[in-house]
């Protein structure tokens, strides 16, 4: 079917393959691994252009003090493949050698990675830390992503229909897609125009502070206008230059990554005009990598879905002593929360009421399994892991956190775990792929109506949603309210089901399962990437 598809080329600025590949930090880089593990199992003509970071994202200890700390190493892999090409980039108008690496080890369609880490460049750490920087450093991070991935593409002799931009950072592509035009003798009118049929974009964060801008003057010096005028440039992305507006209007179609998500980023994103329409495709999860199998197989053809349940929560809890000490008890509810510490996703809200989640921890009817890392720069986040890091000293036989987060123990959590809580401050999640992973592995969501949620969730049937889509402008209105309606639900609904009616739960694992597992395939995302977005 290849043949007559058209061929895409998907930028992003971090992948997630494998534990073993450094390159990625969250949610957003499992998407990308996840969507080329897709391409590649159904044959679809797509290829990945990123970056080979030389430290990856952080490794994030916990020091004695129960202080979380970054760590960086260099990290070396045997199996990327050397193409043989290098391009330059022009930055601070200094040449900057990229060596362009292929990977394609981990089921995946071709991942091409540019290397800055090259004895002939006095720019060698430009890619030395994913997100580790930002102003001048990720600007140039930026434009070898960009401006280097579009050459790497004409060098590797690369033929290209569709040009993807997930997220706002592959900006810089558009501007090297006009220069070429613009080389050709069009005007920039001619090639803006032309360029826009070419490029469709992914938005993602509706935090505010997630969507990147920098100041003209400073992409001017940096020579990342790429040969445009300061007044091209601010109509393309506005001053200070906004990475996703530019990115909104330079894509002939753009897609928020989830339905809800849609609304809010259509509200975000009013004021720019000349931009393309933002429709809803939600995101999806690769089968193969996240979800056992066993699980599958045993809700479709009524195998026993608790006994399997049962060895992942065992292996769960083996792996939790191993990295902790920690003693879990395979007989009480274990509910599983990880994703990256940042405010509003609330990582330590359900210890917000001491007085209703002491008595819980104490008896041991709950026992909670955190994990996740807060950005380098984030103390705000820095202090949720700390607070979550007491509670563990507090209630060691409870409460646990997994220091350094990372794919091996997203798998662990995702299938261990008996219930998926994520509590973030509605609609700031974009969409969360975590719970996906959860849910096709029988582990029950527990969630705010916020992200992919509402689009799965039958209350009582197939999980439990808590809070009923209450938004407020006021963050102490919004946070009590949701916290009374997680207590409430989860002392009502399922610490009972859970302990006093075993058949249900195991009927709602089933249900979970069923109504998850197409839906939220990567399979069904790539057609709509292809319907609504490549065609
Ligand atoms: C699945 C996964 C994510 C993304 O999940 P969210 O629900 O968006 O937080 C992030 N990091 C790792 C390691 C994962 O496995």
């Amino acid at each position: 079917m290849s043949n007559n598809l058209p061929k895409v080329a998907y930028f992003c600025m971090e992948y997630g393959l494998d534990t073993s590949l450094r390159t990625y930090a969250g949610g957003l880089g499992i998407l990308a691994g996840d969507y080329l593990k897709g391409a590649k199992d159904h044959n679809y003509p797509i290829v990945g252009i990123g970056i080979k970071w030389k430290q990856g994202y952080t490794d994030q200890m916990i020091d004695e003090d129960g202080r979380p700390y970054d760590t960086y190493h260099n990290y070396e892999y045997d199996f990327l493949k050397d193409t043989g090409v290098k391009v330059t980039v022009k930055i601070r108008q200094r040449d900057v050698v990229c060596k362009v690496w292929e990977v394609d080890k981990f089921g995946n369609a071709p991942l091409y990675l540019l290397d800055t880490d090259l004895p002939e460049n006095e720019d060698s750490w430009i890619t030395g830390q994913l997100y580790g920087w930002f102003g001048e450093e990720r600007i140039a991070q930026e434009m070898v992503l960009g401006i280097g991935g579009i050459k790497a593409l004409r060098a590797l002799g690369i033929d290209i229909d569709v040009y993807h931009f997930n997220e706002g950072h592959a900006v810089f592509a558009g501007l090297e897609l006009l220069r070429e035009k613009m080389d050709k003798g069009m005007s920039f009118e001619e090639a803006l125009k032309a360029t826009r049929e070419e490029i469709v974009f992914t938005t993602h964060t509706p935090v505010i502070q997630g969507n990147e801008s920098h100041y003209l003057d400073r992409l001017m010096y940096m020579g990342a206008n790429n040969g445009l005028t300061i007044e091209q440039m601010v109509q393309i992305g506005g001053s200070p230059f906004n990475m996703t507006v530019a990115a909104l209007k330079l894509s002939r179609i753009s897609n928020a990554v989830a339905q809800l998500h849609c609304k809010t980023a259509n509200k975000m994103w009013e004021h720019v005009d000349n931009r393309s329409e933002i429709i809803g495709i939600t995101n999806a999860i690769h089968l193969p990598t996240w979800v056992d199998e066993r699980m599958i197989d045993a809700a479709e053809n009524d195998g026993d879905l608790w006994e399997t349940h049962m060895d992942n929560k065992k292996k769960l809890i083996e792996f939790v002593k191993e990295r902790t000490g920690a003693e879990l008890d395979s007989d009480k509810l274990l509910i599983g929360f990880s994703r990256r510490a940042a405010p509003y996703k609330r990582s330590n809200f359900i210890f917000s009421d001491e007085s209703v989640i002491d008595p819980l921890l104490k008896e041991g009817k709950i026992q909670l399994v955190f994990s996740g890392k807060a950005h380098p720069l984030d103390d705000t986040g820095k202090k949720i892991v700390e607070n979550i890091v007491k509670m563990t000293k507090k209630y060691p036989n409870s409460v646990v956190f997994l220091e350094n987060y990372d794919m091996t123990i997203g798998k662990m959590l995702t299938r261990g775990s008996d219930i998926w809580l994520n509590n973030p401050r509605r609609p700031k999640e974009a969409s969360g792929t975590s719970g996906m992973k959860a849910a096709m592995n029988g582990v029950l969501n527990f969630s705010i109506l916020d992200g992919w949620w509402p689009e799965a969730c039958e209350h009582g049937v197939n999980g439990w949603q808590f809070g009923d889509g209450f938004e407020s402008e006021n963050v102490q209105e919004q946070d009590a309210h949701d916290l009374k309606a997680l207590y409430k639900v989860l002392l009502e609904e399922v610490i009972p089901t859970y302990y006093d009616n075993r058949d249900k739960w195991v009927e709602m694992m089933k249900n979970s399962i069923l109504s998850t597992k197409d839906k939220f395939a990567v399979k069904r995302m790539l057609e709509e990437y292809y319907n609504e977005m490549y065609m």
